[in-house]
C-alpha cells in the first residue's frame, strides 16, 4: 500500500480510512503506543497497537528501529493529537540496537550531538534547523528568479589567489612526499594537474563580474573555502555564499537589494517554516531561563525575526560609526577587547555588535570603509581615503553581508592593486572588463550559514550545516 508520510496525516481528517506510515520508532510506550516520525515533521504520529501482536516482534520496537505500520486512521482518544493510527498490519524494517543506542528521550547538548553524525538529523532541532536552511535556500533562488538574474556557477578550483591572502586551500595532484622542483628549488608547480598552482575559492565574485557585464544581474551560491584559523562561532573553513553582481548599480542600489534580499528570505522563512520556528522559539526560551536575568535577549527569536523585517536597516558610514564607538561606555570604560581610539581601525565582530544590538537596535548599513582595510577591487571614494563599500551587520551575528561597488575605472584599479602588491598580469582576464566596455557595477557577498544562524536562533555556525568543516574538524 501507499505510504504517506506524516505531515500529511497530522493533518488529515480521513478517519476510517486505511494508511501506511513509515519511519522511526521515537519511543514505544505501556506495551502500546508507539511515536513514529519520519522527518517529514517535526511531530510524530501515535499508532497503537492491541495484545494481539507477538511480545517478541514489539520488544523489537526499540527507540531509533525503523518501522512499517498499516492500520485504520481513527480520531485520537488521547489528548496532544487529533488522529492516531489503530495498527493492523506491523513491520520492522530495521532494529535499532536499545542498548547502544546513544540517543534518550533527554535532552542532549549540541556538542554531543556533533559527535553523532547519523543521530544529530533525527533530533527535532536539527530537523527543524535543515528544513528552515533548505526553505532559505529556495527562497534565495525565488528572489533573483523573480527578478530575473541568472544563477552561474563560478568556479570550485582557482588559479588565482589574488583574494585569498595566504588563507587558500592548495589543490594539487602532486606527490607530496616527492614533489618535482624547479632549478631554484622550488615546487615546480608547472608539471601540476593545471599547469600551475591552484587552490579553492574563496568566492565567486571576480567571475561574477565577468558575467555581469554581459547578462547584467546575474548571482553565485556555491561553497567557498577560507583556511583562516578563526576558531569561533561565526566561521567555518567550508561555507556557502551567495553572491549577486549588478551591471550599472551604484552602492546605494546595491544596499537596497541586500536588504530587500534579508527581508524577503525572513519573510519566506517565517511562512513556510512556522512550525519549525515555533520549536526552536520554545526551546531558545528554555535555555535562556538558565541565564542571568541580564543575559537574557530581550526579544524572542519571533520578535527578532519580525524586528527585521518592520524596520529600515540604519545606513550610516563608518566615519560615523566610528565616533559612535568612540565615545561608547564600552570603549571608555575600556570594556572592548579592542579599544577604538583611531579612524582607521577595523572594526571587530564587539564593535559591529555593540552598533546593532546596543546603540541602533537594528541592523545597520555600514558604508565608505578607510580604503587600507578593504579589498583590491573596490571603488575608491573622491576623499581619497575610503572605498564604496558596504557591510550589513545583524544582532547575534556581526557581519552578515560585505559588498561593494566596483573599481569600474581602469587606471584607479590598476594602480591599487600596484599598492598592494596585487598581480595585474595574473588578472588580466578580469582586468579586461575595464578595457571592453566597462561601467559602474556593484555587488555582495552573504554568507549562507550566517543567514541560517540568524533566523533559527542557534548560536554555533557549525549547528547549522550538516557536516562542519573547521579547524581539526572534518571528521564525517
Ligand atoms: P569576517 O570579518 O566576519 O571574518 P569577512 O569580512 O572575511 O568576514 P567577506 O570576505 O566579506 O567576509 O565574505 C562575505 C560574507 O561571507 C561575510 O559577510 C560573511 O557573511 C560570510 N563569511 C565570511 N567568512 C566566513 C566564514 N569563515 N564562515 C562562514 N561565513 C563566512
Ligand atoms: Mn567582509
Amino acid at each position: 500500500m501507499k505510504r504517506t508520510k506524516v505531515k500529511e496525516l497530522l493533518d488529515s481528517t480521513a478517519y476510517g480510512t486505511e494508511v501506511t506510515v513509515k519511519g522511526w520508532v521515537r519511543t514505544f510506550r505501556n506495551d502500546k503506543f508507539i511515536a513514529i516520525n519520519d522527518g517529514s515533521t517535526i511531530n510524530n504520529i501515535q499508532a497503537v497497537v492491541n495484545e494481539s501482536f507477538d511480545a517478541a516482534l514489539l520488544k523489537r520496537l526499540t527507540t531509533g528501529a525503523a518501522i512499517s505500520v498499516n492500520g485504520e486512521l481513527v480520531a485520537s482518544q488521547g489528548a496532544g493529537q487529533k488522529v492516531e493510527i489503530q495498527v493492523k498490519e506491523l513491520e520492522i524494517l530495521g532494529d535499532s540496537d536499545a542498548e547502544k543506542f546513544p540517543l534518550q528521550p533527554k535532552k542532549h547538548s549540541l556538542e554531543f550531538l556533533r559527535e553523532i553524525a547519523h543521530l544529530r538529523f533525527r533530533t527535532n532541532t536539527f530537523n527543524a534547523v535543515f528544513k528552515i536552511r533548505h526553505t532559505l535556500a529556495f527562497a534565495v533562488h525565488q528572489f533573483f528568479n523573480d527578478r530575473g538574474f541568472v544563477y552561474m556557477h563560478t568556479p570550485i578550483i582557482t588559479a588565482s589567489d589574488a583574494e585569498g591572502a595566504g588563507e587558500m586551500f592548495r589543490v594539487t595532484a602532486l606527490d607530496l612526499e616527492n614533489p618535482p622542483r624547479s632549478e631554484d628549488g622550488k615546487i615546480d608547480f608547472k608539471q601540476d594537474f593545471f599547469g600551475k598552482s591552484t587552490n579553492l575559492t574563496v568566492s565567486g565574485q571576480l567571475e561574477g563580474e565577468l558575467a555581469a557585464m554581459a547578462l547584467g544581474d546575474i548571482y553565485t551560491f556555491g561553497p567557498t573555502f577560507r583556511a583562516e584559523n578563526s576558531n569561533t562561532t561565526r566561521h567555518l573553513a567550508e561555507f556557502w555564499m551567495i553572491e549577486p553582481e549588478m551591471a550599472f548599480f551604484e552602492l546605494k542600489d546595491n544596499m537596497q537589494l541586500a536588504e530587500d534580499l534579508l527581508k524577503y528570505v525572513i519573510k519566506h522563512a517565517l511562512t513556510h517554516c512556522a512550525d519549525e520556528i515555533e520549536f526552536l522559539r520554545t526551546r531558545l526560551l528554555e535555555e535562556e531561563k538558565q541565564k542571568p536575568q541580564d543575559e537574557r535577549s530581550e526579544l524572542d527569536l519571533t520578535a527578532k525575526l519580525n524586528f527585521c523585517l518592520e524596520n529600515n536597516f540604519e545606513r550610516l558610514t563608518y566615519t560615523e560609526a566610528i565616533e559612535i564607538l568612540k565615545n561608547s561606555t564600552p570603549n571608555k570604560k575600556k570594556k572592548f577587547k579592542y579599544l577604538i581610539e583611531n579612524w582607521g581601525a577595523d572594526l571587530q565582530s564587539e564593535h559591529e555588535r555593540y552598533l546593532v544590538e546596543k546603540h541602533f537596535k537594528k541592523p545597520v548599513i555600514l558604508t565608505d570603509y578607510p580604503k587600507d582595510i578593504k579589498s583590491f577591487y573596490m571603488r575608491q571614494n573622491d576623499d581619497g581615503k575610503t572605498v564604496a563599500a558596504m557591510d550589513i551587520l545583524f544582532p547575534g551575528i556581526g557581519e552578515i553581508i560585505g559588498g561593494s561597488q566596483r573599481e569600474e575605472r581602469l587606471e584607479y584599479l590598476e594602480r591599487r592593486m600596484n599598492e598592494m602588491h596585487i598581480p595585474t598580469d595574473e588578472l588580466y582576464w578580469y582586468l579586461d572588463t575595464r578595457r571592453f566596455g566597462s561601467a559602474p557595477h556593484a555587488g555582495f557577498g552573504l554568507g549562507f550559514e550566517r543567514l541560517v544562524l540568524f533566523v533559527t536562533g542557534m548560536t554555533n555556525i557549525r549547528d547549522v550545516i550538516a557536516f562542519p568543516r573547521a579547524p581539526k574538524t572534518a571528521e564525517f
